[in-house]
């Protein structure tokens, strides 16, 4: 596996990697790789001839009191699991090679970016949507995964790219999740054994919720009680547990096919995202 962090050098490895005809599809990732992460690796490599992988932990994603710095890195880690996993190429930029002085352009994502993760972290998708459009052009894939994890993202990605017609396909990979149910993260990693412990609660509950809501229940009173659970179960508070429309993220009263119920919380300083289709 090649590790490249220089843009020159990347656009002759792609170009090399892409002779003969061959595909590309690119993971991109903040590293600390976990499952999660691996099954985005394997989907790649089943749909395309070779798979890039990019860790960058990007600071223009993170708020002024979020976890930038404190974020989990290590790449010799990372690289050395991404070689079992067969991939092709690592490309792991430095800020400076991402943002050169003067950098002054970005995307601002309206209406898909407003609600849920977008309120609550101000700037955060428009972060998201110029470091990744950024990574499309160095990188110019075929197809591009993302996880289902960050439901929002992914459809923030998929409308980016279908906006500015980047004509790469937009995968989306099912969760991945520990044997008790919680999601799997990076920021997993920040929890104590007490609050891990705790943090179980938070898929239970809207498993729970997901039920009630296909068995007829009111929506609204099903969130609230959702999100009263979550705390009971040792959560400090609720950003959000909210019915929404799958593609567009419309807020949802009332049950439908397309539904899919998505939610964050805070347990310390640690915040976690989940989402669970509705029926
Ligand atoms: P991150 O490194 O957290 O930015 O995540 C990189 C990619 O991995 C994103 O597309 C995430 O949605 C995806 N991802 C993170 N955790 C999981 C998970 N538990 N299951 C599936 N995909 C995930």
């Amino acid at each position: 596996m090649q590790i490249i962090r220089d843009i020159a050098m990347l656009h002759r490895a792609v170009t090399a990697l892409k002779q003969g005809g061959k595909s590309v599809a690119l993971v991109p990732t903040m590293g600390s790789l976990h499952d999660g992460h691996l099954s985005l690796v394997r989907m790649g490599r089943r749909v395309a001839d070779h798979a890039v992988v990019s860790i960058f932990v990007n600071p223009t994603q993170f708020g002024p009191n979020e976890d930038f710095g404190a974020y989990p890195r290590d790449e010799a880690r990372d690289a050395a699991l991404l070689v079992e996993e067969g991939v092709s190429l690592l490309w792991a930029p430095d800020v400076g090679t991402m943002y050169p002085g003067g950098h002054s352009t970005h995307i601002e994502v309206a209406e898909l970016g407003a609600d849920y993760c977008g309120a609550a972290r101000p700037g955060h998708f428009d972060g998201v949507a110029t470091v990744v459009a950024k990574l499309f052009n160095q990188v110019r894939p075929d197809v591009a995964i993302f996880g289902e994890k960050d439901w929002q993202q992914l459809a923030i990605i998929r409308r980016m790219a279908r906006d500015l017609d980047f004509g790469i396909d937009i995968l989306g990979a099912p969760i991945a999740r520990d044997a008790d149910g919680l999601a799997l993260s990076s920021r997993n990693a920040y929890l104590s054994d007490a609050q891990r412990a705790a943090a179980t609660a938070f898929p239970e509950v809207l498993n729970a919720a997901a039920q009630d809501i296909v068995g007829g229940a009111d929506v609204g009173d099903t969130l609230a009680k959702a999100e009263a659970a979550i705390v009971k179960g040792g959560f400090d508070s609720v950003d959000y547990v909210a019915l929404a429309d799958a593609d567009s993220l419309e807020r949802l009263s009332a049950f439908r096919k397309s539904a899919r119920l998505l939610a964050a919380a805070r347990i310390g300083k640690t915040r976690l995202i989940d989402n669970l289709p509705v029926g």
